[in-house]
C-alpha cells in the first residue's frame, strides 16, 4: 500500500489534505483522498490557466488523449446528443435549459428544439464557433461570471464537463442556486472504478491530465451529488475505452456484461433539487 502524505490542495469533496499518490501521469500526481476516495490531480488550477488548456488545438486533434476533431465530427456528435436529449426528456421535457460547458454548442442546437436554451463554455475558440455558426447563446466563462439568477433553470446539464472543473464543488453549488424547484440535472463523467480503469489505470483513455482534474466513481459522485441536496435519480454507466487490441475487452458479449454489472468507463446520472428539509447526512 502506499505511503499517506499531504496533499497540494484539498479533497474537493470533503476537504481533506491527506492522500496517497496513485500514479503520476505526466508529470501530475493523481492522488485519492484518504477519507473520502476521491481521485484527483494534486495542483492547484484557476480557470485562467485552464483556459488556457482549451485552444483551437484541443478540439482539431494536436493532443492524442482529446478529440481527434471536434467541428468535423459534428455530425455524429449531433447522433449521439439527440440520443441523449431523449434520455434527458424522461425527467423534464420542457421549459429553460443550460448546458455549462456547452462547447461549440451541437447539444445546445439539438435541445433547442424542445427547451429555451443557453450554453456556458470557458473556450473562447468553441464558444465563438457556436455563436457565429450555430447561433446559440452562449457565454464565455464559468458559471461565476455568467451572473445567473436563483430559481431561473427547468434544467442543466454538464456532458462531460465535471471532470475539467477547477471546483467542481463550488460550481455545483451555483447550479444548484440556479435551479428551479425540482429543477433536473444531468450530466455524465468518466467512471474510475470501472473495470478497465481499474484493470490498467496508467493506459486508460480517460486518464488525461491536465485536462481531466477529477475522476470519480459511483461512490464519490453520488456522495457529492447527496451532499449538496440533490436528489440521485438515474445513474448507468456505459462504454469500455481500449487502447490495445485485447481481444477480451473488445468482445461484443464481454462488453454488454460490463455494461450489466454497471462497470462500464463513463457514467451518466440525472438528479433533481431537492427543496426540502436539511443535508442528508450521507453515509459512505
Ligand atoms: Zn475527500
Amino acid at each position: 500500500m502506499r505511503r499517506i502524505t499531504i496533499t497540494t490542495i484539498p479533497c474537493n469533496i470533503c476537504g481533506g489534505t491527506l492522500g496517497r499518490v496513485l500514479i503520476n501521469c505526466s508529470n501530475y500526481d493523481i492522488v485519492t483522498c484518504n477519507q473520502c476516495g476521491l481521485v484527483f490531480v494534486d495542483s492547484q488550477f484557476d480557470d485562467e490557466q485552464l483556459q488556457k488548456f482549451y485552444t483551437q488545438d484541443y478540439y482539431t486533434g494536436k493532443w492524442e488523449k482529446v478529440y481527434k476533431d471536434y467541428i468535423s465530427e459534428q455530425e455524429q456528435r449531433i447522433k449521439a446528443f439527440r440520443a441523449r436529449l431523449m434520455e434527458l426528456r424522461k425527467y423534464s421535457d420542457s421549459g429553460r435549459l443550460l448546458e455549462v460547458g456547452c462547447a461549440a454548442g451541437f447539444f445546445l442546437k439539438v435541445a433547442s428544439d424542445s427547451f429555451e436554451v443557453q450554453g456556458i463554455e470557458l473556450s473562447e475558440f468553441s464558444s465563438e464557433y457556436g455563436r457565429k455558426t450555430l447561433h446559440q447563446q452562449i457565454h464565455t466563462g464559468s458559471v461565476f461570471s455568467a451572473d445567473l439568477q436563483p430559481n431561473d433553470f427547468d434544467v442543466v446539464v454538464m456532458w462531460d464537463v465535471i471532470e475539467h472543473l477547477a471546483d467542481p464543488r463550488a460550481t455545483l453549488m451555483e447550479i444548484r442556486r440556479t435551479l428551479k424547484r425540482g429543477g433536473i440535472l444531468g450530466l455524465s463523467t468518466g467512471n474510475i472504478g470501472s473495470f478497465r480503469a481499474r484493470w490498467n489505470l496508467g493506459s486508460w483513455k480517460l486518464l488525461a491530465p491536465p485536462w481531466h482534474l477529477y475522476y470519480y466513481s459511483k461512490k464519490t459522485l453520488c456522495y457529492l451529488l447527496r451532499e449538496l441536496r440533490y436528489e440521485v435519480l438515474h445513474l448507468r454507466t456505459n462504454g469500455l475505452y481500449t487502447y490495445s487490441k485485447n481481444r477480451v475487452c473488445n468482445n461484443s458479449l464481454f462488453r454488454r456484461l460490463v455494461r450489466l454489472v454497471r462497470q462500464g468507463d463513463i457514467m451518466t446520472v440525472y438528479c433533481r433539487k431537492e427543496t426540502n428539509g436539511e443535508s442528508p447526512n450521507v453515509q459512505l
